[in-house]
């Protein structure tokens, strides 16, 4: 496939500027150079949230109505450049555009006409008092919203945000990972080509530390701040985002347990545990890729789980028949290799990798990127390192278990809560462990089916707040009560 080029820049006040300087942008499949991105820095963050406080005034008193056209414009605009929106992503991310392609962008389109549709379709609430007062409920728009997603699924993230923060009526100031910036600068530039008006989406480029994504955390006219990435970075941002009493919403890092019971459809459990641990190669705050499987069904699951893992395919993002795609880059590579290589693997001795734990051989130019093999490391303890970090690579762990009870407790002794997988026939098993879990969402036989109406969101170290239908209102909107005299 040609080389594309890509001269990112920044949105600010429906005008694209900056481009032509500023950081490499890397493709990750090869860790080839494939554009240039402007480097945001204080000027960008003040000159992006002037536009969007001036916007705020109209596009927050306008009809809901009339923003919902807007909105279902950029959207039907996503919709329209589907297969290029794809490949971009594979760009940025270095993901196999096959798993772009089936449904991808059509939610990231969805996650935006959601919203827009919603805030048409949803009343609020009216409490009539016994003294005859009648209260009701407003839902009015917070201001000049700052959006700080992460690299690994950046459209489908950032329009999770888009979608509901402009559609209850806010302005929005986006800023997204340096090392995906593509995928950001086309939704803006669909935005523009929809007629969103000016200042209405701004995109900064840049970096977070002590650059664009800090200065917009602590940006005084900035009203809130919905941020996904890890704890670590989570959580400097609500301390900063404290001094100016912004409310912020944090969907950070997981370590989702995938725990398989005895009676489970083993087949169907390989296929899920195969999707939950190595989708998007792995790098997934959802990965349910920490398996615990009741001890009469370990030898034979692993077995098959390994025998299917193996079928995956690394190479060329843009060949259709490629199952793994490239980790992001060179730094990460070795971070998720420091779990397996090295003079202390992030496990005991007793633990076993039973596949990949290798780089594979692709040839050129994709041995210049930064693949590593489906990897499993079997009979890992639950102090391990491995079982206790996010790895955020294709590595799975396994671990046989006894009884439910300590299902359970393995299951919750990390300290993250976001996702979780339960797999078993007994219905009356699945309730009782889905409801013990700690976390945001847990899928019982299945992965990844996401409705946009229910809360999402982690709890412990995954998470602060929820958002999704009327959990993303809560967040996104100042409720607003009016008590009516009825003298
Ligand atoms: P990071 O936390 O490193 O970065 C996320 C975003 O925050 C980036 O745009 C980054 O900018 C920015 N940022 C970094 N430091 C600051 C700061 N001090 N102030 C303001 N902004 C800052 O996460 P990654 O991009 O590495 O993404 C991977 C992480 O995201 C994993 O932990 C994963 O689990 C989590 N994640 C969580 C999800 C969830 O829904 N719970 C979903 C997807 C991912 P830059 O990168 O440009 O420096």
């Amino acid at each position: 496939m040609e080389k594309p080029w890509f001269e990112v820049e920044h949105y600010i006040g429906g005008e694209f500027v900056g481009g032509g300087n500023g950081f490499d942008v890397r493709y990750p499949a090869t860790n080839e150079v494939i554009g240039t991105a402007p480097e945001g820095k204080e000027a960008e963050v003040d000159a992006a949230v002037g536009a969007a406080q001036e916007a705020f005034g109209k596009w927050g008193r306008m009809g809901a109505g009339e923003r919902r056209l807007m909105l279902k414009r950029f959207a039907e605009g996503i919709r329209a450049r589907a297969d290029e929106l794809a490949r971009v992503e594979s760009w940025d991310v270095g993901r196999p555009i096959r798993e772009n392609t089936h449904g991808y962008v059509l939610r990231v389109a969805a996650n935006i006409e959601f919203f827009a549709d919603f805030v048409v379709t949803h009343g609020s609430d009216a409490y009539p008092m016994d003294t005859g007062y009648i209260n009701y409920v407003l839902h009015q728009p917070v201001g000049v919203a700052g959006l700080i997603t992460p690299w690994n699924v950046p459209m489908m993230l950032s329009t999770w945000k888009i979608g509901p923060a402009l559609a209850f009526g806010n302005t929005v100031v986006l800023k997204p990972a340096e090392l995906t910036p593509i995928g950001a600068w086309k939704l803006a530039q669909i935005a523009h080509e929809s007629g969103l008006p000016p200042g209405v989406f701004n995109v900064v480029q840049g970096f977070g530390p002590d650059s664009a994504g800090a200065y917009l955390t602590a940006h005084p006219d900035v009203d809130l701040i919905s941020f996904t990435g890890e704890t670590t970075t989570g959580k400097a941002i609500m301390k900063s985002a404290t001094d100016t009493l912004k409310r912020v919403s944090a969907e950070m890092g997981g370590k989702g347990p995938n725990v398989i019971f005895a009676d489970a459809d083993v087949d169907k459990a390989v296929q899920t545990s195969l999707r939950s641990s190595f989708f998007n190669q792995g790098e997934f705050c959802l990965a349910g890729s920490r398996i615990m499987v009741q001890r009469p069904l370990y030898e034979e699951f692993l077995e098959k789980f390994a025998a299917a893992a193996k079928g995956l395919k690394p190479g060329d993002p843009f060949d259709e028949s490629t199952s793994l795609g490239s980790l992001i880059g060179p730094e990460h590579l070795e971070k998720v290799e420091g779990f397996l290589n090295g003079r202390s693997p992030a496990f005991h001795s007793g633990a076993e990798v039973r596949l990949g734990g290798d780089r594979p051989d692709l040839g050129a130019p994709f041995d210049g990127g930064n693949y590593l093999n489906a990897t499993i490391v079997a009979d890992v303890k639950p102090e391990d390192r491995i079982s206790q970090e996010e790895v955020f690579g294709p590595v799975a762990t396994a671990m046989p278990f006894d009884e439910e009870d300590e299902a359970i407790s393995l299951a919750n002794g990390v300290s993250y809560g976001l996702s979780a997988v339960v797999q078993t026939r007994d219905l009356g098993r699945a309730v009782r462990v889905a409801g013990a879990i700690d976390a945001g969402t847990v899928w019982v036989n299945d992965f990844f089916v996401r409705d946009l109406r229910v809360p999402f969101g982690g709890m412990k170290s995954s998470g602060m707040g929820r958002e999704g239908g009327v959990y993303s209102r809560e967040f996104f909107t100042e409720a607003k009560t009016v008590c009516l005299s009825n003298k």
